[in-house]
């Protein structure tokens, strides 16, 4: 494959965009080489500016659940721009999406819309504050919940313990207020507790991990943190920006059948639009303003382009409940394939699965938590990844990533990108 025009691109942007990109991701950092330059898409596959197609696993990371360009997403888009791109002013098509939103989660009276989804987790977190009375978060690590300053904390010097700024420009004085936990270790979150009695506002999670490639929750964790949080006067947010709509209807709270206090949403949500959303009980819901005291706000927040995307999507996922289903057999599928063929080559990996997310480590111990995924053999991956593209298969340029399964897929794609994955993993050793 020739990448020339997507290299020129990518030296003319780095002349005026840090990195040449709008978020580090893209820039191919983690495996090497220029990025990729997109041209469009549509369906399952990308074609990029140097006439090359790909097989997507990545759709945008996330939203584009039913294939690029779908139709009645498209169509709802260019007719909502026909009557205006944004107003600062309530529009029904809020009010119908919110409604429908809030009939397919479970737990939920109320939502609001922003724009991503860090600004959905930054907002439940302030809302829990603001409920609770309380300042510090727990998180978990290797977690993402958007990049806001109260999330952007790494572990100090024990894997369980005050969090430090992992990014220049994050204070000491926000960092202090997170704690950070061992993903699927309950007694990790029970030490913090203990140790911060009355002091701990909410915990966040991905009830699904979807950032250190996909981690399912361990028997039980999920239903033990509900436990602890009830125990404690402890808000817990589930932050379903990957998950939501995208596992279930309902999503991981449908799935894992345990409730969370309050709910983040992203990607899917917005059919591939800025959107981003969280949602509680009204119990909570009615501390935000102009309601309550807790200030939350965005100028293009509702935008009509944005709204109408995601009405279009909610309403297909809503009408055809056997689509999660059908995308969980794909990845099954898949899952089964890549695996028989990393094994005939004996690569050594690990494959995680839930539903339509997945992630392959090249790593023999089971991947549960960020110390195990970072276990995981990263020049393998480089390997894995650039041949892969060779055969015109485009997986996250990064090991720590999930891929996203669409819809759109066919098992014939399936297939060649099974076979593709054969004959990479023959040169893997
Ligand atoms: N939470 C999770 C679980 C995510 O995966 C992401 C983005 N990958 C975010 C929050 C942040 O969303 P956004 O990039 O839209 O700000």
């Amino acid at each position: 494959m020739i990448y020339k025009r997507s290299s020129e691109l990518f030296n003319e942007a780095q002349q005026v965009i840090p990195g040449g990109v709008n978020s580090p991701v893209r820039a191919f950092k983690a495996v090497g080489g220029d990025p990729i330059f997109v041209e469009k898409a549509k369906g399952a596959y990308l074609y990029d500016v140097d006439g090359n197609t790909f097989i997507d696993y990545i759709n945008s990371w996330g939203p584009m659940i039913l294939g690029h360009a779908h139709n009645p997403v498209v169509k709802a888009v260019s007719e909502a721009a026909e009557n205006g791109t944004s107003f600062g002013m309530p529009t029904e098509i809020e009010t119908k999406i919110a409604a429908l939103a809030v009939s397919m989660v479970p737990n939920i009276d109320k939502i609001r819309f922003v724009n991503s989804g860090t600004e959905a987790c930054m907002s439940a977190v302030r809302l829990a504050r603001g409920y609770t009375g309380k300042d510090k978060i727990i998180k978990f690590a290797g977690c993402y919940h958007g990049h806001s300053d109260s999330f952007l904390i790494q572990a100090g010097s024990g894997a369980v313990t005050f969090g430090t700024p992992n990014s220049p420009g994050v204070t000491k004085g926000t960092a202090k207020d997170t704690l950070l936990a061992t993903y699927n270790d309950i007694d990790s979150v029970r030490k913090l507790i203990a140790e911060h009695t009355n002091e701990i506002a909410c915990i966040i999670i991905e009830p699904v991990a979807g950032n250190m490639g996909c981690i399912p929750p361990s028997e039980s964790f999920l239903q033990d943190l509900r436990q602890e949080c009830d125990k404690n006067n402890i808000l817990l947010i589930f932050d379903e920006v990957m998950t939501g709509f995208r596992l279930a209807k309902g999503g991981a709270q449908e799935l894992y059948d345990v409730a969370c206090d309050i709910v983040t949403f992203g990607k899917v949500i917005g059919g591939g639009l800025p959107v981003g959303a969280f949602a509680a009980r009204d119990e909570f819901m009615k501390m935000l303003a102009p309601e309550g005291p807790v200030y939350q706000a965005g100028t293009l927040s509702g935008n009509p382009l944005a709204m109408a995307a995601g009405y279009a999507m909610l309403s297909e996922l809503n009408s055809k409940p056997e689509l999660f289903t059908s995308l969980a057999e794909k990845t099954a599928y898949l899952h089964e394939g890549i695996a028989k063929q990393l094994e005939q080559n004996n690569v050594v990996h690990t494959i995680n699965r839930v539903g339509s997310m997945i992630s392959v480590h090249f790593s023999e111990t089971p991947v549960t938590n960020f110390e195990t995924a970072a276990q995981g053999n990263n020049e393998t991956f480089k390997a894995f990844f650039h041949g892969m593209l060779k055969e015109g298969i485009y997986i996250a340029p990064s090991a720590f990533e999930t891929w996203f399964i669409t819809e759109a897929l066919s098992y014939k794609d399936l297939d060649r990108t099974i076979a593709a994955c054969g004959k990479i993993a023959a040169t893997l050793h």
